[in-house]
């Protein structure tokens, strides 16, 4: 049996695991996919304090091995249900351990375009986040994909440091706020291409540019880009937690800043609670949290 299990081995889980282990406990980390999560895809960070610059995968690598240098355990088991009780149980398709707390830390998914070949260009022009990847491409030409506050957020914060930016919508009217859709519709270097979806992305070794058809399925144009900054919303995944953790309406975990769900002895950490930041520095911030707390219950 272990003192916690860390559902989740992104920046939040591993930075969890972390303290946990430097407090004395015995932790495991559960991983369906990949370990380091969203980060690991980002080709530079340079926003992580006190680091200049480093690649994703490389953060995400030292990560693990400062975790596993401390005695963490990992497996790479999805999570199917977890039960509680005095000793808490999570299943997995592999099997069943126990714990006296669980750290979920399952993160979000970015949600993707749709489009085909955007898989191959993540990391070669197509990108999730502004925040972290747009000054790679200052002076460039660039678009935002997206009608949402994220979108709007993006293509004006990229219109300060882009030569050009387009906003390419699906409709004529925008989900995100008024006044920022106003505001953006004043700045010189950004060209508003609505009623359109991206239909082909363009390039080889790199993305050169995208086609965008009129919704109606009409008029078609190709615009030549440098990158394309895909912001059609976040996907939590936290389905399999639902019957026993609050969710809110768009399925994060309902947890505060002290990380603490509905069940006593269950944290959320990270990009999978109800917050309005999603960063790596919140990522880690939160798991160094929610380890404190599950130190604290265990007693
Ligand atoms: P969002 O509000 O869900 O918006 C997603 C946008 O992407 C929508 O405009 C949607 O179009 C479009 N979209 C979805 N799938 C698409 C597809 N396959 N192809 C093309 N377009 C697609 O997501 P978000 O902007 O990431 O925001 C998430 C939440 O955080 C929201 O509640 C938002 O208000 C909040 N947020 C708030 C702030 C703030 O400053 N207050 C900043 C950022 C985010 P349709 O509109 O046609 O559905």
């Amino acid at each position: 049996m272990y003192d916690v299990i860390i559902i989740g081995a992104g920046c939040a889980g591993l930075t969890a695991a972390v303290y946990a282990a430097r407090a004395g406990k015995s932790v495991l980390v559960l991983e369906a996919e990949n370990i380091g999560g969203q980060i690991s895809f980002s080709p530079k960070v340079e926003n992580f304090p006190s680091i200049k610059q480093i690649s994703g995968s490389e953060f995400a690598d030292n990560l693990f091995e400062q975790a596993s240098a401390l005695g963490v355990e990992l497996e790479l088991e999805r999570v199917t249900k977890i039960v509680d009780g005095e000793i808490k149980k999570v299943y997995t398709e592999d099997g069943v351990h126990e714990c006296r707390c669980i750290i979920i830390a399952t993160g979000v998914k970015h949600r993707q375009l749709g489009a085909e070949r955007e898989e191959d260009f993540v990391g070669k022009g197509v990108s999730y986040c502004a925040i972290c990847d747009g000054a790679f491409y200052k002076g460039k030409t660039v678009a935002v994909a997206g009608g949402g506050n994220s979108a709007l957020q993006s293509a004006a914060l990229l219109s300060g440091m882009c030569e050009k930016v387009y906003l390419i919508h699906r409709r004529d009217t925008f989900r995100g706020e008024q006044a920022k859709a106003d505001e953006l519709r004043t700045m010189p270097n950004v060209e508003l291409v609505l009623n359109s979806i991206i239909t082909d992305l363009a390039g080889e070794d790199a993305l050169t540019g995208v086609t965008v058809c009129t919704s109606q399925g009409g008029e078609c144009r190709d615009i030549p880009l440098d990158g394309l900054f895909v912001s059609v919303g976040q996907i939590p995944e936290n389905s399999v937690f639902a019957d026993l953790v609050e969710l809110d309406e768009s399925g994060y975990i309902v947890a505060g800043e002290d990380c603490k769900t509905n069940i006593k002895g269950i944290f959320a950490a990270g990009d999978c609670r109800t917050k309005s930041i999603r960063q790596l520095t919140t990522a880690a911030a939160d798991g160094s949290v929610a380890a404190l707390a599950a130190v604290d219950f265990i007693g």
